[in-house]
């Protein structure tokens, strides 16, 4: 049974609230997560200690803005196995970083004819940039189809991926259909045609172990607040020999050798991807976060999400009028989970479930091409973290039972 969470006691202080006179159910993790007292901790006593331009003075408070500042790039790359520091760049999200590799690699690489592959499931910040690439260099876009299950096709992932390939861009794991793609098998697939493997980790890297060495990924994208940091923040893993080979994205302070008035030479990794003054602050409570979630245990949190899946997939599945998503197995499903009920909107959906205190997502998710394959408008979503309890799955399952009452 899952052990009662030290975790929403204390840590988590805007768990212990009530919306609507209902103690407030937080499930709506995927789109961003609480942040325990030990960020919001790390971020004012960055404020009100050593608050100063990382890299540039040589002032006290400077050298310890800059020390916390690459520690924090250091866990971050413990934290995903990269193999060294310079591996890590920090953007403002997994937005930013995929944005980042489609307008330097992807310029620099894709040429008329040639063929990016990404797959149905992606979110818009794994989509947009990759058409948006293909339509300025006259390349094709492909999307690899789901399986009847919800998850992805391999055999069409085989048949789509040929020698004409360049760039293979998939969500490690999705924010609806709650599948965990095999990215590893996806790189060997993409580097035995000569591509790359970019992975999009917004919805995995909060939730299982993420080794970017052992899966092989060329790219990695994640986003601080999904995984208990702060906005603004993220990692952009990548390859030193690719990094190193890549044009910078932006132009600035802090990025460069030498200017001169007609041309310019760029510093070393990863400060040649960090122009100008980074979110400093926001790294550093990022540091904090991992530490946490180190602390915690990652096959731990892992574990914690599965029992809650175990517990209220079956559940909801035998509810009549209930349709899920992705995989019916739980063994195959992550704590994300995207469901409809028959004949209610789902914005009405959330907003019943609201006025019982609990907080889920309705809308496309940033999936429009997914929602149309999958022939919804919308569909709610429940998704779950590390704070989450039996007691809070059976609040979802009692609300849902009233609201699809209500309606009907
Ligand atoms: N990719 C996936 C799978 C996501 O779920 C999200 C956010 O929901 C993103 C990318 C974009 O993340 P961000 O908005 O933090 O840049």
């Amino acid at each position: 049974m899952i052990e009662p969470t030290r975790e929403t006691t204390t840590d988590f202080p805007i768990l212990k609230q009530r919306v609507n006179d209902e103690p407030l159910v937080y499930l709506d993790n995927a789109a961003t997560a609480q942040k325990p007292t030990a960020v919001v901790a790390a971020l004012t006593h960055f404020y009100e200690h050593d608050n100063a331009n990382v890299h540039r003075g040589v002032h006290t408070l400077a050298e310890r803005a800059t020390s916390d500042y690459e520690a924090a790039r250091q866990k971050a790359q413990r934290f995903i196995h990269a193999a060294e520091p310079a591996e890590v760049i920090f953007t403002k999200g997994t937005t930013d970083g995929l944005n980042l590799v489609a307008s330097t690699y992807g310029e620099q690489h894709v040429q008329a004819g040639d063929e990016i592959v990404i797959s149905i499931m992606e979110h818009h910040s794994n989509l947009i940039p990759w058409q948006q690439l293909a339509l300025r260099k006259h390349a094709t876009l492909k999307y690899i189809r789901l399986t009847a299950d919800g998850e992805l096709d391999m055999a069409d992932a085989r048949a789509k991926i040929t020698p004409r390939t360049k760039i293979v861009a998939i969500a490690h794991a999705s924010n609806v259909l709650g599948v965990i793609n095999p990215l590893k098998e996806l790189a060997h697939l993409a580097h035995q045609n000569g591509a790359i493997l970019v992975g999009d980790g917004a919805q995995a890297a909060p939730h299982i172990a993420v080794d970017v060495q052992d899966l092989d990924c060329d790219f990695y994208a994640l986003s601080g607040h999904k995984m208990m940091g702060p906005t603004g923040i993220g990692v952009l893993y990548g390859k030193r020999a690719l990094l190193d080979a890549t044009d910078p994205y932006q132009y600035g302070g802090e990025m460069i050798d030498f200017v001169h008035q007609q041309d310019s030479t760029w510093t070393q990794l990863p400060w040649k991807f960090e122009a100008g003054t980074q979110n400093i602050a926001g790294a550093i409570g990022l540091g904090a976060a991992i530490d946490y979630l180190t602390d915690y245990g990652m096959d731990r949190v892992a574990a914690h999400e599965q029992q809650l899946v175990d517990y209220l997939l079956p559940k909801l599945l035998a509810l009549p009028g209930v349709t899920v998503f992705g995989p019916h197995d739980p063994a195959k499903h992550t704590g994300v989970i995207a469901f409809n009920l028959d004949g209610i909107h789902p914005h009405d959906v959330a907003t019943a479930l609201d006025m019982e205190g609990i907080a889920v997502r309705a809308g496309h998710h940033c999936a429009q091409p997914l929602m149309a394959y999958l022939h919804q408008v919308a569909t709610a979503r429940a998704s779950f973290y590390l704070y989450n309890t039996l007691d809070d799955a059976d609040r979802l399952l009692t609300a849902i039972q009233e609201t699809k009452e209500f309606f009907n």
